[in-house]
């Protein structure tokens, strides 16, 4: 079992023992997923672009990002779970897909374009 299966089904488990799946709809389990992203970059906000590779790195910072990458993995794997979407798959899939779209050679430090 890989780590994304395990933590899909200790999710899944965690949900079904309060009985709280019936509140995990696609739709409230994507605002919850929004909301931790927001938390995320409330810790980053205001931060001054030069002292964030050291506060990232840093003590309580490091500490608050890992809880906050967490809440947004464990809600993102969730719904990925409750739509029924294979999220290492698909994860590889779209993956494989910009590896084509962005050859290294034609892409080497230009910033991807929305198309
Ligand atoms: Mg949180």
């Amino acid at each position: 079992m890989s780590d994304i299966e395990d933590l899909t089904s200790r999710m899944r488990h965690f949900t079904e023992a309060r009985d709280w799946a019936r509140f995990h709809d696609p739709k409230s389990l994507t605002l919850a997923l929004v909301g931790e992203v927001g938390e995320l970059a409330e810790l980053l906000q205001w931060l001054p672009h030069e002292e964030q590779v050291d506060a990232v790195r840093s003590q309580p910072m490091h500490g608050r990002l890992a809880e906050e990458l967490s809440d947004v993995l464990l809600y993102l794997l969730r719904l990925a779970d409750v739509v029924g979407v294979d999220l290492a798959e698909a994860a590889a899939s779209k993956l494989r897909a910009n590896e084509e779209r962005f050859p290294p050679d034609d892409h080497r430090s230009v910033a991807p374009t929305k198309t």
